[in-house]
């Protein structure tokens, strides 16, 4: 048992999976460990026994990468139906643990942002894009809807990893796969792939047709907090089309803290953008929840700016 802060405690990159969606995933996205798959499936009781060993109050429920986004348009509209129904299910079960992003079916951008409006009138918080959408970066146009959908709804989307494009598998991380299966993952792969689709919306003027939209990123921004300077500075070198990078990132980003719980990068990210841009989340059952839990009384905030890292941004941000 952790010590208890003094404010509820809501982690909001918490994952689950759905046998329906699972039988659709290929070679190491569909494998697990018996117990992380007994977590994975389980939305009731066992999840929340652990949450209460550990001093969660509620998960913001998302399904496990990828989620929807390696399924073509002709199954992922219905499936994704189906599984948001069954994961609204379970919010509605346990209202006061759980909350939920929707999975989207981005190969159909159209019907995706459909079922956005249609999930987030059930009561979801947002929605949930894992990596490319079947090899495609999300800044092009035509995915569009679903941005101007969530700025319409005042709702955020969470911009997650992915195990990344198999030819950048190949040529940057095939010679260390077998040593260090993780560097293709969470150690490396995952950051770099979902820091550079996170640019490219920049780039690609997503915040510039959607200046409302709000994109959350784990892992303490993908590492942009760290660079924010830097690209500012070099995206501005004489030539370039104007950009002002850092105002983007710091209106329309937040981040959470989900398995990065690192005192040097929460000071850094508060001195970037501010503590009422960062959320607290885990990313379970990938990471433990104590090991979320243990950080927290060793914070270096005071305690206003702890209760709004625990929740009371997630609170405003999702409306919970
Ligand atoms: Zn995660």
């Amino acid at each position: 048992m952790t010590a208890k802060p003094n404010c509820p405690v809501i982690a909001i990159e918490e994952h689950y999976w759905d046998k329906d969606l699972t039988a659709h995933f290929k070679g190491v996205e569909g494998s697990r460990n018996p117990e992380m798959l007994k977590r994975l499936y389980d939305l009731g009781d066992y999840r929340i026994s652990l949450m209460d060993a550990a001093g969660v109050d509620m998960q913001v429920l998302s399904h496990g990468a990828p989620s929807l986004q390696k399924i073509g348009a002709d199954l992922a509209v219905d499936l994704g139906r189906r599984v948001n129904d069954r994961l609204g299910e379970a919010c509605a079960r346990y209202p006061k643990r759980f909350a939920a992003f929707a999975a989207l079916p981005t190969a159909a951008p159209e019907a995706a942002a459909r079922e956005l409006e249609r999930c987030v009138k059930a009561g979801f918080k947002g929605a949930m894009i894992h990596g490319l959408s079947n090899g495609e970066f999300l800044d092009d146009p035509k995915f569009d809807p679903i941005w101007a959908t969530a700025e319409r709804l005042d709702v955020p989307i969470y911009l997650h990893p992915s195990v990344p494009d198999p030819t950048v598998a190949k040529i940057y991380y095939e010679k260390y796969l077998e040593d260090f299966p993780m560097v293709i993952r969470a150690a490396w792969g995952f950051t770099v792939e979902t820091a550079t689709i996170a640019i490219r919306l920049v780039l690609g003027g997503v915040f510039e047709r959607h200046p409302k939209m709000n994109l959350v990123l784990g892992h303490f921004g993908e590492t942009l907090p760290f660079v924010l300077w830097r690209i500012d500075q070099a995206l501005k070198r004489p030539g370039a089309k104007p950009m002002d990078f850092r105002k983007v990132f710091s209106s329309n980003f937040h981040v959470t803290t989900s398995g990065n719980f690192s005192n040097p990068a929460l000071l850094c990210t508060m001195m970037e953008i501010g503590i009422d841009r960062i959320l607290f989340a885990i990313d379970f059952p990938f990471v433990e929840n104590p090991d979320g839990m243990n950080w927290i009384p060793n914070l270096p905030i005071c305690e206003e700016d702890k209760i709004k890292l625990l929740s009371g941004n997630a609170q405003r941000l999702l409306k919970l």
